[in-house]
C-alpha cells in the first residue's frame, strides 16, 4: 500500500478531553453523515470499553448508540479495515472512526497515516491525560499527525464551571495517589476490590495527591 501523489489524501481528525466531555458523542456526530453514504466505514472501540457500554456497541454519555466493532491492538484494527474494503479506492468517502484511543498501541498513529495516505478519513477520540496528568502516549501521538486536533471540556464536578480539562479519579471516595493505576478496568484491573469512581474537574479543583510539581 504505497503512496502515490495523484491520489487524494484523507484527513486525521483528533478529540481528545477528560472523562464526561463527550467525546464519543463528538465522534458518533462526526461518522454518521458518512455512514448515511453506505460506503465502506468502521467504527471502532477498545475492548476494554465493552465491560461499560457491551460488546460492538458505541455508547456516548448523551445517548448515541451506534454499532462497532472491538479490538485491542492498530494490527486488529488494520484487519477489520481489510476486511470492510476501507482501503478500497472505488469508492468513498471512506471512513475510520476509532474511541477510547488511548487505550491502544502507538502505532495506531502509523495506521492513521497509512489511512490519510489512502484517502480515508480518519477521526479518532479519547482521553488526553490520565487521571494524574500523565499524558496518554497513544493519545498524543495522534495528535502529532492529526490534520485538526479540538480539545472538549466537561463541566467541573466542584465549582460546576465548563473548563473542566482534568479527569479526578477517586478510590474509595478520596482522590487517587498519583502512583495508582492509571487504567482500572478489565479483568486484570489491581483496584476491583476498591469502589472506583471518576469526575471530570478544572485544573483548581483536581487533587492528586502525591503529583510532583514543577516547583
Ligand atoms: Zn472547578
Amino acid at each position: 500500500m504505497g503512496a502515490e501523489n495523484s491520489h487524494e489524501l484523507g484527513t486525521i481528525e483528533v478529540a481528545v478531553g477528560p472523562m464526561f466531555a463527550d467525546k464519543t458523542g463528538w465522534l458518533g456526530i462526526k461518522v454518521a453523515k458518512h455512514l448515511h453514504f453506505k460506503n465502506p466505514a468502521l467504527i471502532v472501540t477498545h475492548i476494554l470499553e465493552a465491560k461499560r457500554a457491551g460488546v460492538k456497541t458505541l455508547k456516548s454519555r448523551n445517548g448515541l448508540l451506534l454499532p462497532c466493532e472491538n479490538a485491542s491492538s492498530a494490527d486488529e484494527i488494520y484487519n477489520l479495515m481489510l476486511a470492510r474494503k476501507i482501503f478500497d479506492r472505488t469508492s468513498k468517502p471512506r471512513t475510520l472512526a476509532i474511541d477510547e484511543m488511548q487505550f491502544f498501541d502507538t502505532k495506531l498513529a502509523l495506521l492513521a497515516v497509512e489511512a490519510q495516505r489512502n484517502g480515508i478519513r480518519v477521526f479518532a477520540a479519547g482521553l488526553d491525560q490520565y487521571f494524574n496528568e500523565e499524558f496518554c502516549p497513544t493519545s498524543a501521538a495522534m495528535m502529532a499527525v492529526a490534520t485538526s486536533i479540538e480539545k472538549l471540556a466537561s463541566g467541573c464536578d466542584v465549582c460546576g464551571l465548563d473548563s473542566a480539562t482534568r479527569t479526578q479519579m477517586l478510590i474509595d471516595g478520596q482522590p487517587a495517589p498519583y502512583n495508582s493505576p492509571k487504567v482500572a478496568v478489565g479483568d486484570k484491573n489491581p483496584l476491583k476490590n476498591s469502589k472506583v469512581t471518576y469526575g471530570a474537574r478544572c485544573l483548581n479543583h483536581h487533587i492528586v495527591p502525591g503529583k510532583p510539581n514543577f516547583k
